[in-house]
């Protein structure tokens, strides 16, 4: 089998614990399978992107020993992937999936949605987009863009009987109701893809043969396999990792300070022991020598044995490596 995988940070911050856990974890299936590992920056968020932060996780990733093989390349090295140089494609695709009358241009403004949103909310029910601008007439599109509205594109999303399923790799089968999900934005009215979109089109085209992320994607993942099946695309394998835990048994987020590889770096941690600790806090190893060397673990990966449950960010232990 031909494996290939990708590490796809936004560039909003720099790396922290759970994020190198992805990208070590990508990167071992690769290799285990002699296959390739992808860097993908998803810098389509402007305001919040930046290139130092960009600079700082290429430079964790190579510190971890996490280097990737493909991308632009720049006299023999690879420059990573970015979103923000793969605009013209996104906007082909849309184009694909508008001829095929799967997305429709939505004209509501933010106020409007919140309004909608609110008034779901207060009625008990979860907010979902009513599907409001699914059934404008020629007409009615023109008047509003008279108004200088510019549209955003929405997946329309066939409301079915049943469930959209998946069969992930850590969890076994996870699944949506159709009445959950409502029509979501691929394209903002600024021409952006949304992240739900730019991945599945990215995916596509990079080969992508497994999906290895943190697990509060999964509901993520049921929309864009509807976007895989719209475009009848082969979508990739997935395996959703248990998001890591504070000793107070909250998020680890940047925001609240988790800690960034680059900290443990200043604070004299080795690679060696930073890798080692990423890969034991999910994944339930016999044996710890082989954890010192990267094609070793590499060899001994496995989807199967990581934990489903969250494990517990705990300095102590890192101590220990
Ligand atoms: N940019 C997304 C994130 O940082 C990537 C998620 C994915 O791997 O698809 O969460």
């Amino acid at each position: 089998m031909s494996v290939k995988t990708r590490f796809a940070p936004s560039p909003t911050g720099n790396l922290h614990i759970g994020g190198a856990r992805t990208a070590l974890f990508n990167w071992l299936w690769a290799k285990k399978w002699n296959g390739k590992f992808v860097l993908r920056i998803e810098d389509t968020d402007r305001d919040r992107s930046s290139p130092e932060f960009e600079d700082s996780i290429k430079r964790d990733l190579k510190w971890l020993g996490l280097e990737w093989d493909e991308g632009p390349d720049v006299g023999g090295a690879h420059l990573p992937y970015r979103q923000s140089e793969r605009l013209p494609l996104y906007l082909k695709i849309l184009k694909k999936l508008e001829e095929t009358d799967c997305v429709y241009p939505c004209y509501c403004t933010p106020e409007e949605l919140e309004a909608e949103r609110k008034a779901q909310l207060s009625r008990g029910m979860p907010p979902r987009y009513s599907g409001k601008c699914r059934n404008l007439t020629e007409e009615d599109r023109k008047k509003l863009e008279r108004e200088g509205r510019v549209p955003s594109w929405r997946f329309k999303v066939q409301q079915r009987d049943g469930r959209i399923e998946f069969h992930d790799e850590v969890h076994g089968t996870y699944a949506l109701s159709y009445s959950e999900v409502g029509d979501f934005i691929v394209m903002r009215s600024d021409g952006i893809p949304t992240y739900l979109f730019a991945a599945v089109v990215d995916d596509h085209f990079m080969e992508i043969t497994h999906v290895i992320r943190g697990d509060e994607h999964l509901p993520n993942t049921t929309r864009q396999l509807l976007v895989f099946e719209a475009l009848s695309w082969q979508p990739p394998s997935f395996a959703h990792i248990p998001m890591i835990l504070s000793r107070e048994g909250r998020k680890l987020s940047k925001r609240e300070g988790a800690e960034s590889i680059d900290d443990l770096r200043q604070r004299g941690y080795l690679p060696e022991a930073v890798r080692a600790y990423l890969a034991t806090l999910s994944w339930a190893v016999e044996g710890e020598d082989f954890l010192f060397d990267l094609n070793e673990m590499a060899k001994r990966f496995e989807l199967s044995s990581i934990s489903k449950s969250s494990p517990i960010h705990d300095e102590e232990r890192l101590r220990w490596w």
